[in-house]
């Protein structure tokens, strides 16, 4: 399974593979289980279907110029009026390198905070992605400039890294948003825990901190995005210890995935999102998505027999 994994997250960064599999409609029948759609209205539907508040990100990363990346700055300002106009409960959630990262810094602070300043005219929140180790010094740090701006900034934390619990530790006196993932790309063994017991381990140890009393006395909104049952277990006992109320813990989930889960913690009281990703640009995301449960191999290929 773990030499299925590097292969799709290798996959996941061919574009050889990436030109030929966008053409396939069977692909695309198997990405529809985890997208509603390529188009923001296609999430909005979804959200209404739902009946639960979302996170909604529009797919792509790494834009290769800097008027892309404005372009995208546009859509999520777009994004945001159609929700204020929709009365939704809906949030946003931004990846750096599609609003430019990798091209200039500068610009996409701007771009971030053009969204931010929108986001707190709102008074709402955003939530910024987290990619690969060569983005998090940057990540964290365009972060904490942000929060300086407007408290209401979130941001993702894997734990699937060694340096997390580092990094929680000076996060978490800021306040602000803190999304705990158990990370989705390929880190090599000297910067993320090859094994997935070492990573179950550390994503309970920092949701620990992040349900700690000084956490909590900073205000901070720690999200547990994860679909694992023994995981999210944990969490909910630990909250019952330490005397928390049940909308007290909040956990998001990706669309389509552990839908029974899903309303379950809905109705048990806690604060549930779901992340609902759109956008054309969904062959990496997809095959991130497989990384994760190679069994998801065999719903493609049934899908493809399914013709
Ligand atoms: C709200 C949210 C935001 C995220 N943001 C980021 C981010 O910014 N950066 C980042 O690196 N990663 C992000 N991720 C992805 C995350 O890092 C993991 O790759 C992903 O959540 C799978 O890990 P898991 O915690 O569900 O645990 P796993 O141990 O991978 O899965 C637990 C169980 O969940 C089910 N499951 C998990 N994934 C799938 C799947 N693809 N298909 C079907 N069943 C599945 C299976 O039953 C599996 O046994 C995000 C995830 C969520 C939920």
């Amino acid at each position: 399974m773990d030499i299925l994994r590097s292969v799709l997250l290798a996959g996941s960064q061919s574009r050889w593979l990436r030109e030929r599999a966008q053409r396939y409609g069977f692909v695309r029948n198997a990405v529809s289980r985890f997208m509603p759609g390529e188009t923001v209205e296609a999430a909005l539907d979804a959200t209404r279907a739902l009946g639960v508040g979302t996170v909604l990100t529009q797919l792509g990363e790494n834009v290769s110029d800097l008027e892309q990346a404005r372009g995208v700055t546009r859509h999520y300002l777009d994004v945001l009026e159609r929700v204020r106009q929709s009365g939704l409960d809906v949030e946003i959630s931004v990846k750096l390198t599609q609003l430019g990262l990798d091209l200039s810094r500068e610009e996409c602070e701007k771009n971030l905070l053009t969204l931010v300043e929108r986001v707190r005219a709102l008074s709402r929140w955003i939530w910024i992605d987290i990619e690969s180790t060569a983005y998090t010094d940057r990540t964290l740090d365009i972060y904490r400039r942000m929060m300086a701006a407007y408290p209401r900034v979130g941001v993702c934390i894997q734990a699937y890294l060694y340096r997390t619990a580092e990094d929680l530790r000076s996060l978490l006196p800021l306040g602000g948003g803190l999304r705990l993932v158990k990370g989705a790309y390929r880190e090599p063994p000297d910067k993320a825990f090859p094994k997935k017991s070492d990573v179950d381990e550390n994503y309970f140890r920092l949701a620990e901190q992040l349900l700690s009393a000084d956490a909590r006395a900073k205000g901070v909104r720690a999200i547990f995005g994860t679909h694992d049952p023994v995981l999210i277990g944990r969490i909910e006992e630990l909250g019952r210890t330490s005397g928390l109320s049940p909308e007290d813990l909040e956990f998001q989930m990706l669309y389509g995935i552990r839908r029974q889960e899903q309303e379950r913690l809905a109705k048990a009281g806690h604060k549930f999102r779901v992340l609902i990703s759109y956008g054309d640009a969904w062959f990496a995301w997809y095959m991130r998505r497989l990384a994760e449960r190679p069994a998801n191999v065999l719903f493609v290929a049934k899908s493809l027999f399914a013709r």
